[in-house]
């Protein structure tokens, strides 16, 4: 079971993601399956793990074994080994994360400005959403110190503002190569103050932090609570502005929206240049679909691409793992990129979304296909030829939707739940012996779920 949800995940998260975050995971389950406990190497990636992907874990579980199975996170125990089948590799990643400095070859275009050199503005699609944030951001790579400082980028999640950011440090690396960057995810700022705090080497944190030239900060929604933490990157801030460095920090919401952050950071961080990145507009959203999968060295479709864009709608990293499981359908069958393989490919993601029909859309949808007016849904009339597909739209509507009886009632031109109730008997009694009825209702169910 924990093996087949390591499977889903790698399909559904980009490599390297999986690798950092989920590959190195061991679990342990309960005989009757009702808990699932998940070490991991450190606090640092317990949090992480808990606040990205632990819900995702829990309901893929819970779907696998038809019940709720609750997921639980530890700290591998010190004295045992991480994971049986974990390659040496990995221990010395997380030696290297634990040991404490990494300051002395600061400086260096190397690894340890933890630049992710894949994220750049050269694959990063511009579109409405994110517009005004890439300009911004752009302009700080070039002119750094100069305008915008901070700047601070605020949207929902996969909306690519960790993608920005590195942009921007990867562009000043490209431009100035001697230039001191450093990209750090909150969490583990947060991590460096404790360690600092333990050995007291608050001098040599001092040194790392307040030398840099542009420092890159993510998710400062997690600096929340947490007080000497926030202290310490107050200092970090007043240092660098002060010096014109350039730091540009990432949120899931404004600073004003911050919660549990001292009013005089969220006053600093609102100083500068505050911008929003949208969720990505329909054709935005196809022109990613088309650039990511030419980077995967596959062309695909517009009409393919249009068909993903318009029903995988929340955020680019979603659409990523759409891409994803097509091109690896597209692969494993051999068989062309169309519209019809995507809907084969992404037929698990596209049940989901059939749970969000309307009840308008049924009403819409079974008026045309009997030739009446819309209207005849809500109306008094009687005669069979309008009572009938009514019937049939308030069961659909019982099966397709959440709603209640009564709500459907109220839908139904403010129809009592009884006669919504008898129509669902009706039909789904009748549905069981007409062969003809049972087809109309497979085409209108197959339309609605697109
Ligand atoms: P966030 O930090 O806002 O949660 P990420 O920066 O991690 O989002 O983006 C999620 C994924 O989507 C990444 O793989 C990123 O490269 C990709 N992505 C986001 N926006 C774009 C875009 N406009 N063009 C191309 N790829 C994008
Ligand atoms: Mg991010």
């Amino acid at each position: 079971l924990w093996q087949s949800c390591m499977d889903q995940l790698a399909q559904e998260l980009p490599e390297q993601q999986f690798n950092t975050w989920i590959k190195p995971l061991s679990a342990q389950v309960l005989e009757d399956m009702s808990k699932v406990t998940i070490f991991v190497a450190n606090r640092f990636k317990l949090d992480w793990v808990r606040a990205q992907y632990s819900s995702r874990i829990a309901s893929m579980l819970e779907k696998m074994y038809g019940q709720p199975v609750q997921v639980e996170l530890a700290i591998t125990p010190r004295d045992t080994p991480v994971r049986t089948a974990s390659s040496p590799k990995l221990v010395e990643a997380i030696a290297a994360e634990e040991s404490p400095e990494f300051g002395e070859d600061r400086g260096h275009s190397g690894p340890k400005n933890r630049l992710n050199a894949m994220l750049t503005f050269e694959n990063l699609v511009e579109g409405t959403a994110n517009r005004m944030a890439r300009a911004a951001a752009m302009h700080v790579a070039t002119m750094p110190g100069h305008l915008y400082n901070p700047l601070f980028i605020y949207g929902g999640v996969g909306l690519g503002k960790t993608h920005l950011m590195h942009a921007v440090g990867n562009r000043l690396l490209a431009d100035k190569p001697g230039s001191k960057v450093l990209y750090i995810h909150a969490e583990q700022f947060v991590s460096d103050v404790v360690k600092a705090y333990q050995r007291k080497t608050f001098d040599e944190f001092k040194d790392r932090y307040h030398s840099l030239d542009l420092l890159l900060i993510d998710d400062v929604q997690f600096f929340a609570n947490k007080d000497r933490t926030q202290e310490e990157f107050f200092n970090a801030f007043e240092a660098l502005l002060a010096k014109k460095s350039h730091i540009v920090m990432t949120s899931d919401t404004y600073p004003k929206g911050l919660a549990d952050i001292h009013e005089r950071l969220v006053s600093r961080f609102d100083s500068g240049l505050t911008v929003a990145i949208e969720p990505p507009e329909l054709e935005m959203r196809v022109a990613i679909l088309i650039n990511k999968a030419r980077v995967e060295g596959s062309e695909m479709p517009e009409e393919v691409a249009f068909f993903v864009a318009k029903n995988v709608r929340s955020n680019v990293r979603e659409l990523e793992g759409a891409l994803r499981k097509i091109l690896a359908y597209s692969r494993f069958n051999q068989k062309e990129i169309s519209i019809a393989l995507a809907r084969e490919a992404l037929r698990d993601l596209l049940s989901i979304q059939n749970r969000q029909i309307s009840v308008e859309n049924i009403q819409k949808t079974v008026a045309d296909y009997y030739k009446i007016k819309v209207a005849d849904m809500y109306s008094k009339k009687r005669p069979a030829s309008i009572a009938r597909p009514r019937q049939i739209a308030m069961y659909l509507a019982k099966e397709l939707t959440q709603k209640s009886l009564p709500e459907i009632g109220e839908l139904f031109g403010g129809r009592d739940h009884t006669t919504v109730l008898h129509a669902v008997r009706k039909i789904g009694g009748e549905r069981q012996q007409m062969t003809e009825l049972n087809q109309q209702l497979h085409v209108l169910e197959q339309t609605l779920k697109g």
